[in-house]
């Protein structure tokens, strides 16, 4: 019955085949390629969606996962074996499911960026990585952004329960940074902002490791696989040389302190996203009520428990 349908839906998009190159069914919450229709599938039925892009990891800018939760069509232009696409998700419902139809339409030939020479490739790619990141970045610091937090954090999740292992978030908070601003003005404060992520960046040496900022002064660290104690350390490393950096701006040398929830958890399946982020910012707000400038972890087999 599930077969017959992705058939159907498949069927219905046959109308499109003249106008792309690929089409193809995909689940984005395991990134595997259900069935395709296409005059020159590259890519096989089970194999994993982001193979397609000759990436060994999830896009970071995948607008599979970003139709699905959304229940919106997205476009993105990307590259593989030096042919850039022009790649369309479209939400479909499967049943009592969601699913992702993607269109995929070489466009190198036909593309026009701006005034870019696109007969220089290595130009054309660095604007097209360009384009992908900033959808994705916070646009004051750099670190990722909460639409990033949303679409990654739910996929390290579901990595962690497959592989057993345990995954940890932070949630970092600066200590008064309200009279940073009233003190020094909003400007500085951005600047304070910008040191702060830096100082959180530098902290977090894995690949798999990531940092977003989740709101105003708070910033949310993802530590895949990480256990408790690891992610204490990682914590722990950031609050001291928060402490003791001194951030220059103009003639002012200022000091900052910041407060860190650490959660870790171990993940059984079907765990929820803002169980974690919640029980990272309970323990956030623990480490202000303690005194602020200190780390409060907690762990969890998962939040059954
Ligand atoms: P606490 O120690 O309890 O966290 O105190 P706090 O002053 O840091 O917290 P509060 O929530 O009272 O104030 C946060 C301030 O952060 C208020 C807001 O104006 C400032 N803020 C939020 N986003 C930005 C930003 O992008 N730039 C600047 N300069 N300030 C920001
Ligand atoms: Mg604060
Ligand atoms: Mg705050």
């Amino acid at each position: 019955m599930y077969d017959n349908e992705v058939k159907h839906i498949l069927g219905k998009f046959a109308i499109f085949e003249k106008m792309y190159d690929e089409i193809r069914f995909v689940d984005p919450t395991n990134k595997m390629v259900i069935d395709y229709k296409s005059p020159s599938a590259s890519h096989k039925y089970g194999s994993n969606c982001y193979d397609f892009w000759e990436a060994n990891q999830v896009c970071d800018n995948c607008i599979a996962i970003r139709a699905y939760t959304t229940n919106q069509t997205f476009v993105k232009v990307e590259y593989a074996s030096g042919e850039v696409y022009m790649a369309t998700a479209v939400p479909v419902e499967l049943g009592t499911r969601r699913a992702v139809v993607e269109l995929l339409k070489n466009v190198t030939n036909s593309l026009i960026l701006g005034d870019l020479n696109t007969d220089n490739k290595s130009e054309m790619y660095a604007m097209i990585d360009n384009m992908n990141s900033i959808a994705l970045r916070d646009s004051l610091t750099g670190v990722y952004n909460r639409r990033y937090l949303t679409e990654k954090l739910p996929i390290d999740i579901v990595n962690a329960a497959l592989l057993g292992k345990s995954i940890s978030v932070i949630m970092a908070d600066i200590d008064h940074f309200k009279g940073v601003n009233d003190a020094y003005g909003h400007l500085i404060g951005d600047s304070v902002l910008k040191s702060f992520a830096e100082t959180l960046l530098k902290s977090v040496r894995r690949e798999s490791d990531w940092v977003s900022r989740y709101g105003g002064e708070e910033f949310l660290i993802c530590l895949p696989g990480a256990s408790i104690t690891r992610s204490v350390e990682i914590a722990e490393h950031m609050r001291r040389t928060t402490e003791e950096k001194v951030i220059t701006c103009g003639e002012h040398s200022i000091k900052i302190t910041a407060s860190f929830g650490v959660c870790s958890i171990k993940p059984a399946s079907g765990i929820n996203v803002e169980s974690l982020i919640d029980c990272a910012d309970k323990q956030m707000y623990l480490a202000k009520h303690n005194g602020r400038n200190r780390v409060e972890p907690v762990f969890h087999n998962d939040f059954t428990d």
